[in-house]
Formats: C-alpha cells, structure tokens, sequence
C-alpha cells in the first residue's frame, strides 16, 4: 500500500489546466479566469444621485430653510439639458446623471415640493458631493478588476457585466466521460436476472461532475468483454478531457478492464491505504487522463473526492484542488482496528450556533452500503492507530 499523499502527487504532477478559450460571460459561471480582467470604462459611467431628491448647488443651502425654483425632474436613463443657476433645483431620482451646475443631492425626506408655485424648500444645509456618487467610483478605466486563476462567481460576472465586457478568456470547462464496467451490470430497470445488479456508479459520477460545473459525458456501461472494453476508452479518450471509470480495478479474475488498459494507456496500478477505495489506477490513455476507480458505490465516490476532484479542479485551473477540512467533535466513536490505513467515514453533522461541528456516523460503513454515504454530510478522517471518541476532536472533510 502506498500512501494517500504519494498517489494524489503521482496523479497531480501528470496533470495540468487546459487550453483556454473565449467565453461569453453569461456562460462563464465556475469557470477560472485564463488572463487578468481589466476595465476598460467607468463605473459608474457618469456622475449621479445615490437618493431620490432635488439636486441643487450646496452654497445655495447655507442659511436653510432656503427655497428653491425647479426647473426640471430627471428619472433615471435620462439627461437634463440645460445647467442648474443659483437659485434652482431639478427634481431627480436615484440613478439618474448630476445635472450641470448641481453639486449635492438633498434627499426628497427633507425637503417640501410645492407644485402651484413650481418651487421647492429645502430643510437642511448640505455640502458638496452629498448624495453624488462619482463616476469611476467603484471602477476606473485601466483597473485590475480580477487576476487571472480567479474562479468566477456572481458577484465577478456581475462586475464584468458592469464594465460591458461580452466574452471573457477562461480555462475551458473540462468534458468528462463516466463509463461503467462488469459484466453484472444492467441499467434499464427490468426484472433482474441472476447475479444482475443495478449500475448506480455512473449516475452518482455523472451527477458529482455536473455538481462540480464540468460537461458530463455518458460513456455507458462496457461489458467485461475486451473490445466493449477498448472502444469505450478509446472513443472516451477522443471525445473527453478525462474518463472516470469504475470497477475492475481490484483483484478480480475476469476484469479485463486491467489488461485492455496497460494495452492502450500507460496505468500504474495502485493499493492505496486509505479505507474505503483502496484500489484505484491512473495513467493516460491518448493523452487524455484516466481515472480507475474501484467498484464499490461508496468506493468509487470516495476516489472521485480524493483523487478525481482535485486531479480535474487542476484540469480546469484552480490553483488549490483540495477541499477544505475542518476540525469537528464526534458524536460516537470512530475508532477502527489497526489496518494501516487512513478510514474516511461517512457521518452526518452540522455546526452549532457557536460554529463548532458536531458529527456522527451517517449509517452502515460498509463500501458497498451507499445510503450512508448518500445522507453523509461530510468524511470524517481518522488516521490508523488514532483513537476517536465520542467528545473527542475528528477531521473532517465537507462534503456539501
Ligand atoms: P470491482 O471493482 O469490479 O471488483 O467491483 C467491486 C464491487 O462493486 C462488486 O460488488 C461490483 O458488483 C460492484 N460494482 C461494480 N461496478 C458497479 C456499478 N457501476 N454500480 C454498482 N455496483 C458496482
Ligand atoms: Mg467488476
């Protein structure tokens, strides 16, 4: 057995980010940006009123109250086209552009319209830029909005929005093909047959890799028959950036999963110490990454968390691939018999008010028993030979 940390080097060192590519913003959320964003206008564009209200010339309020003569209202989108002289005010709503000649916005609460006369009283002396919000205030043109390896969010997606950018160079969006192998496996929901099972690892990592924003892609199911075996890699390994497979990675005696792969890839073959997913492989297969990962349904999700995931989140230009963990209190003893690995175990848990974690086991641990890990919150990590229980402090790694 090798250690976790030996197989996760071996597999991020022969991986790398993908080419980049023009996106439209609107299609970019999740992704990391390939080059630094730069401004190229203000925002916001013009100088305008951050309040409804009159905006007037402040040296016209010293004294208040003082009244004032309108000569117009201006909404936002619209402009006013003369210049605001002593003495006057124009009426104007939140947003709209700072007439010529005002200086400060006084806000429609401390002020009294009097439309008969056309004129208004203004209750409080105001300074200069009140209520103005500048153009350029947020954003200058030539700014440095975001670096490049920036993961784009809303509220990023938003600022480019806001400067008029239409497309916006990202690392592109990895394709990633699921394929599951064994001959025991069937997905159309008939009467099983003997020894049949139902193939759920496929959905679980399509599911996972369009949870992780990546393009999934349905390789389907290849029989432990040589050339089902080699056609599905193949045509995998042309039309995606990664194939995860799952089964035929462990011992067994018909799993020519192993024999058609070191044919067309270069695989190295690993025993990891961690529990469960212990058996797992990676090599490349025509260039393109592939991920063996063992058959048990909890197995094969625990490999994509550990292996898969960060190797892909590489793939598509994150600069820290792992998830993050945190320190919880266990709730039940999570103590294993010495075996020499590191146990990751599925347990449900949440913060208390105070922010502390509290977790306890999600269900049966078996690798086979999906349901624990489908309800689990987070992994705890509990390293061989460290004793875990209850009160005592687990690592925990979140899953949601
Ligand atoms: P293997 O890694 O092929 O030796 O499979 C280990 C165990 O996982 C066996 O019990 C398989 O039947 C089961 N298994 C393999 N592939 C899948 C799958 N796609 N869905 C559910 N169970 C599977
Ligand atoms: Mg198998």
């Amino acid at each position: 057995m090798i250690p976790l940390a030996e197989a996760r080097a071996h597999v991020l060192q022969q991986v790398a980010p993908l080419a980049s590519t023009a996106v439209a913003v609107g299609d970019a959320a999740g992704l990391v940006l390939a080059s630094d964003a730069v401004a190229a206008e203000l925002v916001p564009p013009f100088a305008n009123t951050a309040m409804d209200g009159f905006a007037v010339r402040a040296a016209d309020t010293i004294g208040a109250p003082v009244t004032l003569q309108l000569v117009g209202t201006l909404a936002a989108g619209a402009a006013f086209e003369g210049t605001v002289e002593a003495g006057q005010a124009v009426q104007i709503m939140t947003g709209a552009p700072m007439p010529d000649g005002a200086d400060a916005v006084v806000m429609v609460e401390r002020s009294t319209i009097d439309s008969a006369s056309n004129r208004v009283e203004i209750e409080i002396e105001v300074e200069v830029g009140n209520h103005v919000r500048r153009a350029g205030e947020d954003v200058t043109t030539g700014d440095l909005l975001f670096r490049a390896g920036t993961v784009l969010g809303a509220g990023h997606l938003g600022v480019l929005a806001s400067v008029g950018l239409q497309t916006v160079e990202v690392i592109r969006r990895p394709r990633v093909g699921v394929v599951s192998t064994g001959d025991e496996l069937v997905d159309d929901g008939g009467v099983l047959q003997a020894g049949q099972i139902r193939d759920s690892n496929r959905r679980t990592l399509l599911t996972l890799v369009a949870e992780a924003g990546w393009e999934a892609v349905d390789l389907g199911i290849a029989i432990d028959e040589k050339e089902t075996i080699r056609e599905a890699f193949i045509s995998g390994a042309e039309s995606c950036d990664a194939i995860l497979s799952s089964g035929g990675v462990s011992m067994g005696a018909f799993d020519y999963v192993k024999v058609v792969l070191d044919e067309i890839g270069s695989m190295r073959w690993m025993q990891i110490a961690i529990k469960p997913a212990k058996p797992f492989a990676f090599g490349m297969v025509d260039g393109t990454p592939v991920f063996g990962l063992p058959g048990n349904p909890v197995s094969s999700m625990v490999s994509f968390e550990l292996m898969a995931r960060p190797a892909i989140r590489t793939m598509a230009g994150h600069a820290d691939p792992f998830a993050p963990r945190l320190l919880a209190i266990s709730e039940d003893s999570l103590t294993h018999p010495p075996d020499g690995k590191t146990h990751f175990l599925r347990v449900e848990g949440e913060p208390d008010e105070s922010g502390r974690w509290y977790v306890r086991r999600a269900g049966g641990q078996g690798s086979h028993q999906l349901t624990a890990m489908a309800r689990a919150d987070a992994l705890a990590v509990v390293p061989d030979e460290v004793e875990v229980g209850p009160g005592d402090e687990v690592e925990i790694m979140v899953l949601r």
